[in-house]
């Protein structure tokens, strides 16, 4: 009766990842000590539990020692963002590439009320950080109070986990609410079991009795931290796509907070794979202008999403280029004349062959997609060996 409940497309959510006895060792190598790529000679790297990064807001800041190497201080500013539960080794090697900087490893749950481990690596200082305000909500029902009178006392959840870039079947949610009708109240434990697995594993909310749906894309903007409709006007799937594979504001922009006092005057912003924006939305968030952001993103979906959010709130410059592979040193040369040099280098390269969900290609940075995360290396070295001449 239940084989159906395990329907539900592609197996998702499940990572190998760098939990391992061993912890690398930072050290104060300057790029160039670059090994082989497919991680057989990287320690893994220890995934910190609870994922909390360097600070959390309103808690006293444990004491992070973080020395930054010469090469890799700023000015320029850069952020690089992916998947935390990357297979083994993948965290070394952009640490390794990125300066040997420790990652900041962070659950988004601390800030809202999905989960999200994403690794920063970047040259920020960790000192003086804010929380963008109103705080969001974290927890469900305070989020989604509607839900509170369906949600049964079976289950559990507080928290949604990581909004995802694809949703459940209709025939899923029809087969638990017929199961259910068809069940005693309290359902027997092994029908709760299953029933949970799939709203944990799809993020299912109860919306009627007896009755869970998938997140609406308005409803995963908020938890986000996008504007409402931020999204709107492009096809379900692709909103759900763009939304699963996007930055949670106020994770980022608490991060991003310490260059507000730093920039007065506004920023120059090189935003690579910039999907629906979300470092510019966090950077408007926090009332840093942006005199200039050229922004590289391939989907014409998400560059349209950019500009019309753009047009709406920005009175800066916003050059949109669409392949990471045509932005060349001359090119890169040729925008700092012009504006007059990049402040910030932000971006989160594709995880589709680090995360989960694509398994049957998940092989690591040396995946087609992955491997966006040389471009990243390659383009923040351009910017920085022009910026030092
Ligand atoms: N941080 C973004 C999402 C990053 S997901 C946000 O907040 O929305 C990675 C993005 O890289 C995707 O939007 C994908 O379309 C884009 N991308 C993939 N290949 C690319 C390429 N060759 N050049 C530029 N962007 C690319």
């Amino acid at each position: 009766m239940f084989a159906i409940l395990q329907d539900g497309g592609r197996n998702k959510g499940r990572f190998m990842d760098g939990n391992n006895k061993k912890r690398k060792r930072y050290g104060s190598q300057a790029l160039g000590s670059r090994g082989p790529l497919d991680g057989s000679a990287d320690e893994p790297m220890l995934l910190p539990n609870p994922m909390v990064g360097f600070s959390l807001p309103d808690q006293w800041p444990r004491p992070v020692n973080r020395d930054l190497p010469a090469l890799a201080m700023g000015p320029p500013y850069f952020y690089y963002e992916n998947v935390a539960l990357a297979p083994k080794g993948v965290w070394t090697i952009i640490s390794r590439f990125l300066y040997d900087i420790q990652p900041e490893f962070v659950d988004s749950k601390y800030f809202c009320a999905a989960a999200r481990k994403r690794g920063y690596i970047h040259n920020l200082p960790l000192e003086n950080r804010s929380p963008l305000l109103p705080k969001p909500p974290r927890t469900i029902t305070v989020a989604f109070p509607h839900t509170k009178r369906w949600w049964p006392s079976w289950d559990p959840r507080q928290q949604f986990n990581c909004l995802q870039t694809c949703v459940s079947s209709a025939k899923l949610l029809e087969k638990i609410r017929v199961t259910l009708t068809n069940s005693s109240d309290p359902p027997p434990p092994r029908v709760q079991k299953l029933v949970l697995e799939e709203c944990r594993k799809w993020n299912l909310a109860w919306v009627g009795l007896n009755k869970v749906a998938p997140l609406e894309p308005d409803e995963m903007e908020f938890l986000l931290g996008f504007p409402k409709d931020h999204t709107r006007g492009i096809c379900r799937t692709e909103r759900f796509r763009s939304l699963g594979n996007s930055f949670q504001v106020d994770t980022v922009a608490y991060h991003l907070s310490v260059l507000k006092d730093m920039y007065p005057e506004g920023m120059n912003v090189l935003s690579l794979f910039s999907g629906i924006g979300g470092a510019e939305v966090a950077l408007h968030r926090l009332g840093i202008r942006m005199k200039t952001v050229i922004s590289v993103e391939k989907s014409e979906v998400n560059r349209t999403i950019l500009r019309s959010w753009w047009d709406q709130t920005q009175t800066g410059t916003l050059i949109e280029i669409n392949d990471v592979q045509t932005l060349t040193s001359e090119r890169i040369e040729a925008y700092i004349r012009r504006f007059g040099g990049f402040d910030l280098v932000i971006g989160g390269s594709p995880c589709n062959n680090l995360a989960g969900s694509n398994r049957h290609h998940r092989n690591g940075l040396e995946g087609e997609h992955s491997s966006l995360f040389f471009q990243y290396v390659r383009i923040l070295e351009s910017v920085k060996s022009i910026q030092r001449l």
